[in-house]
């Protein structure tokens, strides 16, 4: 089988040379191991994180050691009685075709009909329930609020946007990369307004985009779209720190927003969360509710498939430079 193992520790931007892709040979499956046919991987922002060698929530990947993540397969060998030949699974052996271990380690999803397995990694998945526990749980979002997302065409912040709508917001606007992100917020994701960070400075589009102010920030990008919600939040804001994805590549600590002050007078709250703190007490609510959106037709999605596991760093690289619309996943 195939796996990517990590190189070198990027510094900046990671280049394709930080990365390799190795073939392997597999043990033969101990008794309550399953082994498992990858069908699709996920790539994330947050394993630009783990390429550091930095104490963080998460441990950092070891240089010439399988890199891992997230991703969907069907298992193809079992000596476990948890799980049987032919089932769906989702778990964190991504970046490789076959994936094998202790079946403690995967965990069964249900296919659901007529939608691709790569849904358990997005809408149905991981970045779906961030948005929803951003949301309502961080920010604690309230019907009627006017809410601003940030990286809004992303596989977090298209969810959290049309969340916030389905949820009552009072007024939703978001903000992404490029012209046609933007027509797909308000003609898509039913977002009220949108605008191109690249066309000016974020403040000032921000307040164009909420006369009346913001009440909730849900920040996926960090840098100056924090620091504008700051100065256009309304007295009581709350912001859910989800990611800081303008500054991952960074060399130097970018500088913080230069208005905190303004908490004060304000009386915001800015929270910074992780979603797997949450997903014990809240997955099962989550799932329900999202799920019966996407049955229902009100929640829409998109993926951007990239075909073929030697294409994963491409893929990893193309998502940060934003190439992606909604989850960018590897099909394998
Ligand atoms: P996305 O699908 O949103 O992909 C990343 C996007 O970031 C790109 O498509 C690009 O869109 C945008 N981007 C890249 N560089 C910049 C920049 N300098 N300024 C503004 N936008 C930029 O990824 P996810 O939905 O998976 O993740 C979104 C955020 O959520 C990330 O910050 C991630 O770290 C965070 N996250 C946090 C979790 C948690 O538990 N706290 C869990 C999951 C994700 P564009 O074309 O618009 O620039």
């Amino acid at each position: 089988s195939r796996q990517w193992e990590l190189v070198s520790r990027p510094s900046g931007w990671p280049a394709p040379e930080d990365f390799r892709l190795v073939e392997v040979e597999l043990a033969p499956l101990a008794e309550g191991e399953v082994r498992v046919a990858n069908e699709f991987v996920s790539v994330d922002p947050y394993m630009r994180g783990r390429m550091n060698d930095a104490k963080s929530y998460v441990a950092p990947f070891g240089l010439g050691e399988a890199l891992t993540g997230g991703a969907v397969g069907r298992v193809v060998a079992s000596h476990s009685d948890a799980l049987a030949v032919g089932d769906l699974v989702s778990h964190d052996r991504g970046w490789r075709d076959v994936a094998q271990g202790p079946a403690a380690g995967f965990r069964r999803v249900e296919p659901v009909e007529g939608l691709p397995s790569s849904v358990h990694l997005g809408v149905l998945g991981m970045t779906s329930m961030t948005a929803w526990v951003g949301l309502l749980v961080v920010a604690r979002m309230q019907p009627g609020d006017t809410v601003f997302v940030s990286g809004a065409a992303g596989a977090v912040g298209s969810v959290a946007g049309q969340i916030a709508r389905l949820r009552g917001a009072g007024r939703v606007v978001g903000s992404a990369g490029s012209a046609e992100k933007v027509a797909l917020l308000t003609e898509r994701y039913g977002f009220d307004a949108g605008f191109n960070y690249r066309d000016g400075p974020v403040v000032e589009q921000l307040a164009a985009a909420a006369p009346e102010g913001i009440d909730v920030y849900f920040d996926n990008v960090g840098g100056d779209h924090l620091e504008a919600a700051i100065e256009v939040f309304n007295r009581g804001g709350r912001a859910a720190l989800c990611g800081a994805i303008s500054v991952y590549n960074a060399t130097e600590p970018p500088p913080g927003p230069r208005n905190l002050s303004q908490l004060v007078g304000k009386g915001l709250l800015l929270q910074g969360f992780i979603v797997s703190w949450y997903a014990a007490e809240h997955g099962a609510a989550f799932a329900a509710e999202v799920g019966g959106w996407l049955r229902s037709g009100e929640l829409t999605y998109d993926e951007t498939v990239v075909p073929g596991l030697d294409r994963t760093v491409d893929a990893f690289l193309g998502m940060l430079r934003g190439e992606n619309t909604g989850k960018m996943v590897v099909a394998v």
